[in-house]
């Protein structure tokens, strides 16, 4: 891995490849951008720039890894001892928090000289974690650093650390891909996906990680499948065909959103092929016959309310009404959108 394989970024990487190269580089970085879009993997390369011995003579180019020299290997393993990335030892890791004791045993360890490198490297991931003690700690390090030190800081959104350490920092802001670079992604590394490309690419709002995420989840394949299910159920006459689902709903809670997302994209592929003709702007290629009978057999504006009704049902589940109740009045109005109220039986 190397910083030609990543896709996209090219902003972020020529500008720390040129502070490599010349010899320019910061005590401290704020990496800035959403979970999933490359910031680890970008803080890794840099820092394995910087502790990589190999010459020019090697035939490595200027401001990258050689990914081949004694310090590239220990780096890239996690070994190196002048690369620190500071883990939070928790059973729950995504709540826990960067206490005041973590930073002061940075500060004890970044005055100890390099072993092996001339730079000696802390990765802090999810820094926003750092408690306002933690911080105030980290800012002394920031206003004192050795010459050696540096320390890279990866966040989601950089307002949730102090002024004090973003005016000691170079904010870094990780962009989100293109829809063309994520696909360009995962046709590299999942090329077996083929017609599903599109989809997640669509699905993943711009964040390689997420993408790839989705692409080796089998419940998230499974899920999709299951929507467009549910989507033809709309067209059984029978309106209990459709209230069985919410079973499904109240079992899989936890992927609602993603859930509702998939039927709104799912509706609008029929507006694209029952309005405007055009079966090549379409995401869900590999729903093509079920997106095709549905639009024979359904109305435009049944399609535009359900839509409606989908957006609306997002947003209640969001304000935390009665959840299967939700559900429940979403598939009756949308059932009824297409077979009309008066065919509703007595229940
Ligand atoms: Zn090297």
């Amino acid at each position: 891995m190397n910083f030609s394989d990543i896709i996209g970024q090219r902003q972020v990487i020529d500008g720390l490849k040129s502070s490599v190269k010349n010899n320019r580089v910061g005590h401290a970085y704020i990496f800035e951008g959403p979970a999933g879009i490359g910031k680890q993997t970008i803080a890794s390369l840099f820092a394995s720039a910087l502790v990589c011995s190999a010459d020019q003579s090697s035939g490595k180019k200027a401001g990258e890894p050689c990914g081949s020299c004694r310090d590239c290997i220990k780096s890239r393993s996690g070994n190196h001892p002048d690369i620190q990335e500071l883990r939070v030892a928790s059973s729950n890791r995504s709540s826990a928090g960067i206490g005041v004791d973590m930073i002061r045993e940075l500060q004890r360890d970044i005055y100890v000289k390099p072993y092996e490198a001339n730079k000696k490297i802390y990765i802090i991931p999810r820094a926003e974690r750092m408690t306002i003690q933690a911080q105030n700690s980290l800012l002394k390090v920031l206003e004192e650093p050795p010459v050696y030190g540096m320390i890279i800081l990866t966040v989601e959104n950089a307002a949730r650390l102090l002024e004090t350490i973003l005016s000691r920092a170079v904010l870094i802001r990780f962009r989100i891909h293109p829809q063309k670079e994520v696909e360009a992604f995962l046709s590299k590394h999942y090329p077996d996906l083929k017609d599903e490309i599109p989809v997640l690419a669509a699905f993943s709002g711009g964040i390689i990680g997420k993408a790839e995420g989705m692409a080796t989840s089998e419940e998230f394949r499974t899920m999709r499948w299951d929507a467009v299910g549910i989507m033809m159920k709309l067209l059984s006459e029978n309106e209990l065909d459709i209230l069985q689902t919410v079973n499904y709903f109240v079992e899989n809670k936890h992927l609602v959103n993603e859930i509702l997302d998939f039927l709104l994209s799912l509706f609008r592929d029929i507006i694209f092929i029952k309005e405007l003709h055009n079966e090549n702007r379409i995401i869900n290629r590999d729903m093509r016959p079920q997106l095709k009978e549905f639009s024979q057999r359904v109305f435009s504006g049944a399609i535009a309310s359900i839509m409606n009704c989908l957006l609306d049902t997002k947003k209640k589940i969001s304000m935390n009404v009665n959840y299967t109740l939700a559900i429940e009045t979403m598939l009756m109005k949308s059932w009824e959108d297409i077979h009309g109220r008066s065919s509703r039986r007595a229940i």
